[in-house]
């Protein structure tokens, strides 16, 4: 669905990515993972335009999407949720899932959509008044996936949705993501430095050092490597 062929990002002079290949294929779950400062975000942000990559090439369903902004991709299926769940902070919840699905013209898509989003999530439903910028940590999370279903998406980009909250949280918008990937068919790429979690709900996963791949296989595989236990679990 998604391949990233030989990706490079750099800052001035610093190599954030050097040379990334990687893909997510149609209706699965897959993670890319390590510390920080590995060029986790960096990726994403090349993959969505956001930040112009030094070299390499993207494509969406067998197209060409290297460098194509963000409103670009949201009409071709792609929705990004950057690290942070940034939310609009003087809108009500409701009005923030509204405007995720600017792109959208039909009021019965938007209603299912939305009814959708609150049934994932019935905490967003309960504080559907409240202003975005006064909820907690996971529902600002919670919210800033809401409303990037709401553009309709195929694939989803998510990075580091575990970023400061609870085991608790994190498990709830874990397994959000699975329900949406296992009943929605919605391809995930969960960008993650929870690599333990995130080997859970990924079928398979790549994990970044220094800018470059060092290891990627199925979860399973990996979850069971002794390299990958010691090195990167903390076991
Ligand atoms: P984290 O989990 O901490 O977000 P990451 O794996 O996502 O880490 P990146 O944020 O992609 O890593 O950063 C990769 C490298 O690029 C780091 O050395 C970082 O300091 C550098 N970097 C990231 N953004 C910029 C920027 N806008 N300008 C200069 N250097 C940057």
């Amino acid at each position: 669905m998604l391949t990233v062929e030989d990706l490079h990002v750099a800052y001035g002079g610093v190599q954030a990515v050097r040379g990334i290949s990687l893909e997510v294929r149609t209706g699965e779950v897959a993670a890319l993972l390590g510390a920080n400062g590995a060029g986790k975000s960096s990726t994403l942000l090349a993959i969505v335009g956001s930040v112009k990559p030094a070299g390499g090439r993207v494509t969406f369903e067998g197209q060409d999407i290297t460098g194509q902004p963000p409103e670009v991709l949201i009409r071709k299926g792609i929705a990004m949720i950057p690290e942070g769940a940034r939310v609009f902070a003087r809108q009500p919840v409701e009005q923030n899932l509204r405007l995720g699905a600017y792109i959208l013209r039909d009021e019965a898509v938007y209603r299912q959509r939305l009814q959708r989003v609150y049934k994932l999530f019935p905490r967003l439903l309960e504080r559907r008044e409240q202003l975005a910028g006064t909820m907690s940590g996971g529902e600002r999370q919670m919210l800033a996936i809401g409303r990037a279903l709401m553009s309709g998406p195929r694939l989803l980009l998510i990075d580091e949705p575990s970023l400061g909250l609870s085991p608790i949280l994190i498990e709830q918008v874990f397994d959000a993501l699975v329900a949406l990937n296992r009943q929605d068919g919605l391809a995930v790429l969960l960008v993650e430095q929870n690599m333990a979690q995130a080997l859970e709900v990924a079928a398979r996963a790549y994990v970044m050092q220094s800018g470059r791949i060092a290891i990627e296989g199925t979860a399973a595989d990996l979850a069971a490597s002794d390299e990958v236990r010691r090195a990167y679990l903390g076991m």
